[in-house]
Order: C-alpha cells, then sequence, then structure tokens
C-alpha cells in the first residue's frame, strides 16, 4: 500500500481504539488517546508555521513524547530528523548543519545544550517538553510543548503528501565505520519496510494484543520501523523503556510478558549472562529478532534453551529502511544466517573487483539489495548517492554470501576486512571461535598495525563474571579452529567493550584507541 508514514496510526486507532498502544515507566496510552494527542501536535505544529518538508530533529530516548512528536511533524508535512539525546554539541551541530534543521523537540533538560548549538546553527525554534526551570521564554524561539498540547484541538492538517518522492525520515547513519551521513526516507521506503516485516511474521502474529519490547532506541532505525511503526501497523502494546536496563529489562520481561523482543546481540549476551535470568519467567516470549551485528550461533543456542522463544536473526542498513532479510517466524531457519530477502526484496552477490558480476552460490561478493525499502539517497551528497545507488542496486559495503536454500551469510563488512601478509580475514570468523570458549562473554576483533604483515589480527575479550583466562589458552583454543593466519596475535582482556547508541560494538573506537597506542 502507497500512503503515509501517520496513515498507520489514523487506521489502528479506528479499527482499535480502546487497545493499549504505549506503556512507559508512569504512563499508558490507548491508541484513542494516542491518535488524539498527534493530532493536536501537529495542529499546533502547523498553527506555528511548519512548511512542508522543514527539517524538524525529534530528540528523545525512547517515551511516549517521541512517539507523539514523530507522528505529529510527519503528520504536519515536516521531515523528522533523528536524534540522539545523548550527541554532544558537535555531533548536534553537525547533523543540524548538515540537513539545515530549524526546529527542535525536545525536553527542557537539554535547553542549555540547544541554546549552545544555535549559535553554529540555524536553529529557529525549540518546543521543550517537561517542567521548565524559566518561565520567562525568549519570545518565538522557545516554546512549551505540553501547553501547546493542551490548548490546540484535535484537528490536524490536511497536507497532501507524496509518498514515493516525499522524504518522511533523515536517519543519519550510525557512523560506525565513518563520517555519518543523512540517509533519506521516503513515506512509503517506511511504509514499505513496516508491511513488508509484518507480511514476513504474520502467521505467528496476533492482531491486536502482541506486547512489543524493543529495547534499541527508536531514533534509530531500527528500533522506528521495526518496533514502533511495526506495533502501530499490527495494534499491538509498545513498552518504552528509555534505555536499554540489562536488570530493568529482566524484571519487566517477569511483569509485562512481552511476546515480541526486538534486540541487538549486545543486548541478548547480557541478558543471558544476568544473574535473575534463571528466576524470571521468560517464557511469554515468542519471537525475538536480532540485527544489527553478527550475532554468534552459540549465544542463539543459550537463549533458545534459556527461554524457549524463537530468535531469527535479520540484516538491514539504514539505507534499506532498515530490513532487507531476516529467518522466517516459521519454517527452514539457519543459525548464523541472516535469512532470506523480505517480500519484494531482490538480492544479489557480485564480486568485489567489478561490482557488476553475479557470484555462484558459496561464494563470497559485495550484497546488493532492490526494493521498496531503498532510500531515495543521502541528503545533500550525490557524491556518495551515486556509489551506494546504481541502477536502483543498493551497494551494502558487507561482503556475503548465498547457499543452495537462498538462504544469505554476512561474511563481514569490506571497511573491516583484514588484510594480514595477503591474506583476507574477516573478525566475524575468528569472533565466532572466541564466543566458543567457555569464558568468554563479549568478544570484538580488528586489524592492528603491524610493520612485517601489513595488518595483524587482535582479539578484545570480556570474560564472563569470575572466569580467568589467560592469553596463552585462547591462543592455544583458536589453534585447533583457525588457520594460521586468521589467529590473534594478541589479545587484550576489557572489563567492557564501547558500543554505539544502539548497542552495536563500537569497532572504530577500538582501531582509533590502538593507533594512540601505537604512536
Ligand atoms: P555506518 O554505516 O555509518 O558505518 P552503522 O554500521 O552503524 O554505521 P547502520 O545502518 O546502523 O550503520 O548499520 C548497518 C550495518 O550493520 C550493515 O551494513 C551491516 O554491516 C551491519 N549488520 C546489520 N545486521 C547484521 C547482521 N545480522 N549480521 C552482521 N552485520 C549486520
Amino acid at each position: 500500500p502507497v500512503h503515509p508514514v501517520f496513515q498507520f496510526l489514523s487506521d489502528t486507532a479506528e479499527k482499535f481504539p480502546e487497545q493499549t498502544a504505549l506503556r512507559s515507566e508512569d504512563q499508558t496510552y490507548t491508541y484513542r488517546q494516542l491518535k488524539d494527542q498527534v493530532d493536536r501536535w501537529s495542529k499546533a505544529l502547523a498553527d506555528l508555521g511548519l512548511q512542508k518538508g522543514e527539517r524538524v530533529a525529534v530528540m528523545f530516548p525512547n517515551c511516549p513524547e517521541y512517539v507523539i512528536s514523530y507522528y505529529a511533524v510527519l503528520q504536519a508535512g515536516g521531515i523528522v530528523v533523528q536524534t540522539n539525546p545523548l550527541y554532544t554539541e558537535n555531533e548536534l551541530a553537525y547533523i543540524f548543519q548538515d540537513s539545515g534543521t530549524g526546529w527542535v523537540i525536545s525536553s527542557f533538560e537539554h535547553l542549555e545544550k540547544l541554546s549552545r548549538v544555535r549559535e553554529e546553527t540555524d536553529l529557529r525554534k525549540l518546543l521543550l517538553f517537561g517542567e521548565s526551570s524559566d518561565p520567562t521564554h525568549e519570545s518565538g524561539f522557545i516554546h512549551d510543548a505540553g501547553k501547546l498540547i493542551a490548548s490546540t484541538p484535535p484537528s490536524p492538517p490536511n497536507i497532501g503528501i507524496d509518498p514515493q518522492q516525499d522524504v518522511a525520515v533523515l536517519q543519519y547513519t550510525g557512523g560506525t565505520t565513518g563520517r555519518s551521513k543523512g540517509v533519506m526516507l521516503t513515506h512509503y521506503n517506511v511504509v514499505a519496510n513496516a508491511y513488508q516485516s509484518f507480511q514476513f511474521s504474520s502467521p505467528v502474529l496476533q492482531i491486536p494484543g502482541e506486547v512489543l519490547l524493543g529495547t534499541s532506541p527508536l531514533y534509530h532505525v531500527y528500533g522506528m520501523t521495526s518496533c514502533m511503526n511495526v506495533a502501530v501497523l499490527i495494534g499491538g502494546t509498545m513498552i518504552l523503556l528509555p534505555k536499554f536496563d540489562k536488570d530493568e529489562v529482566i524484571e519487566i520481561i517477569g511483569k509485562h510478558r512481552p511476546t515480541l523482543f526486538l534486540g541487538v546481540p549486545t543486548m541478548y549476551i547480557s541478558l543471558l549472562h544476568h544473574p535473575k535470568s534463571a528466576e524470571v519467567d521468560m517464557s511469554s516470549l515468542k519471537l525475538c529478532f536480532c540485527g544489527s551485528a553478527p550475532m554468534p550461533v552459540e549465544v542463539i543456542r543459550l537463549f533458545e534453551e534459556k527461554t524457549g522463544a524463537r530468535i531469527v536473526e535479520g540484516y538491514g542498513l539504514s539505507e534499506a529502511s532498515p530490513v532487507t532479510h531476516r529467518n522466517p517466524a516459521v519454517g527452514l531457519r539457519k543459525p548464523g544466517s541472516i535469512g532470506i530477502p523480505f517480500p519484494n526484496t531482490e538480492a544479489r552477490i557480485v564480486d568485489l573487483e567489478t561490482g557488476t558480476r553475479d557470484l555462484a552460490h558459496g561464494q563470497a561478493g559485495e550484497l546488493l539489495v532492490r526494493g521498496p525499502q531503498v532510500m531515495k539517497g543521502y541528503w545533500n551528497n550525490e557524491e556518495d548517492t551515486r556509489s551506494a545507488l546504481r541502477d536502483g542496486w543498493l551497494y551494502t559495503g558487507d561482503i556475503a554470501m548465498m547457499d543452495e536454500d537462498g538462504y544469505f551469510y554476512i561474511v563481514g563488512r569490506k571497511k573491516e576486512m583484514i588484510i594480514t601478509g595477503g591474506f583476507n580475514v574477516y573478525p566475524k570468523e575468528v569472533e565466532e571461535v572466541l564466543y566458543q570458549h567457555p569464558g568468554v562473554q563479549e568478544v570484538a576483533v580488528i586489524g592492528i598495525p603491524d610493520s612485517y604483515r601489513g595488518e595483524a589480527v587482535k582479539a578484545f575479550i570480556v570474560p564472563k563474571p569470575g572466569a580467568v583466562i589467560t592469553e596463552q589458552e585462547l591462543m592455544d583454543f583458536c589453534r585447533d579452529q583457525l588457520a594460521a593466519y586468521k589467529r590473534p596475535r594478541s589479545v587484550e582482556f576489557r572489563d567492557s567493550l564501547p558500543k554505539t547508541a544502539v548497542g552495536k560494538i563500537l569497532k572504530r573506537r577500538l582501531v582509533e584507541q590502538e593507533r594512540c597506542n601505537t604512536k
């Protein structure tokens, strides 16, 4: 179906008005109440003069204000600029400048930071929720969002949206490997991906009635589509947690009995090793979605043993709204694989040299995808758009292969491939081996400069609580399972590893630290 993103909410509010839409620590909203808030807020934004196509940063952790503002901005014709509230002033200034953001919706606690960012950007309006410490707002610049919503009637503006052309969301890439770019996702892209996701799992979904616990941030594309938009599409209840706190997540699973869980591998790992995971009843979990980074097969096995849920690993990237592949909810699932392409999604594997020659089953090359969820391009960046989008195919920058059954496997990222003594090593393969060691909780493998081999393999290890492991022991462990050139040349033990906002291991940080240490 081709329609604007906010239509999901209108349809569901009409069909299931009394169904609980959102549940946060201290608030719940039914779909009727959520729609009412969105209608008031979008009318208020229009009354303040929001123009179609204006970029509006929506900057919250997971909370009802985020959800309300997201749909309201879209309904008022604005473009949502997804913004991590923990960003520093520099990071905010970069995103606001690059996107030409003029309006920010956030909370009063960020007033000081945003006021400083104003000096370097074109910010014209701050619309803030919560308690204001200074009620004498500078006229025209700072607005009390809560008061505006309360004093505006629920009569939304009727803005003509062309779903296939009009950009709904600017999603800045995670920057795991480099400078962050603004991905333009149209209304159609976002709507398509929510429908694809629903269609793919529909045999096991109940409408309404699913309870979704998505612990990834909604300002990231994975949470936005796979949790929020899917929940609203199927009339599900979304449990909102402002951050991933493993104690709280375990408690919520026991108390609110979610049926669907969305997480990234590091979250599954920390839940698995949580001391309370044996006591809490996690049997309400039916399907657990996992993506964003490689999921160690060993973790899938242990987590399923503990909960009885089915983990389905998938794959995606900001440029594809984000999901393109997933293991099916029923039928053949292959641990270690990212599954098969979503409905209406084509995928190819091409050789790295030409980028055009298709490879046979079992051969690794760059993964290309094409489908309705693939972005319109990068904001104000034709050069990168041209290299990422060719003939409608998105060049993902990931190296993958396909087996005879049409299941895909991510081998590694082009940018993270380690070249040591002329051989290619993919960190994922080495990490998979290290995860099998009983004392290992978390692993990251990177390439470090080596005067003899060009690069050498290095492993960073977080041991399980109480486990004592030595470097030698790990080296011996790898000796049986990896060819000599793939084995780590050095091992460093850490209490924790740096992570991105979504919880991915931030390898770029490890690489930088390594570079500083060797200088
Ligand atoms: P940047 O692209 O700026 O470096 P990022 O990697 O965080 O940042 P995202 O769009 O958030 O950008 O993430 C997409 C990437 O995540 C994919 O290109 C892929 O490398 C990785 N990824 C996603 N799902 C999986 C998976 N199941 N297995 C392995 N890698 C995955």
